[in-house]
């Protein structure tokens, strides 16, 4: 990667851990990232990258409430579905707790129904 351009990241990055940003800008900061590694996949780069959108998320959903679904990978807003949050909707809950079932069954295997 051009070492002016990751020297830009890190110290946004930084910026983003000290400062409270707007959604917008924090968005767009993501979005750059999520970009950049998406040409870095594979390469020395990757890992720092994934780092630094990692911190950027983070600090995304410490200013903004916003969460990731682990289901969908849509973000949403927390206090739109509850306290609990971690799911975008009632639906992904669902999937998840089937997926979780299902993971369980074939781990136990045919005995766990009788
Ligand atoms: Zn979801």
């Amino acid at each position: 990667m051009d070492p002016d351009r990751y020297e830009m990241l890190v110290t946004l990055t930084e910026v983003v851990m000290q400062l409270d940003l707007t959604l917008q800008e924090t968005e767009r900061l993501r979005h750059c990232l999520t970009e950049t590694l998406a040409s870095h996949a594979g390469d020395a780069d990757e890992q720092l990258l994934k780092k630094l959108l990692e911190k950027v998320v983070e600090a995304e959903s410490r200013s903004t409430r916003q969460s990731c679904c682990p289901v969908c990978q849509q973000s949403f807003t927390r206090e739109a579905v509850g306290r609990t949050g971690v799911y975008c909707s009632a639906s992904c809950k669902q999937k998840a707790y089937r997926q979780r079932r299902d993971a369980w069954r074939r781990q136990v295997g045919p005995r766990a129904s009788t």
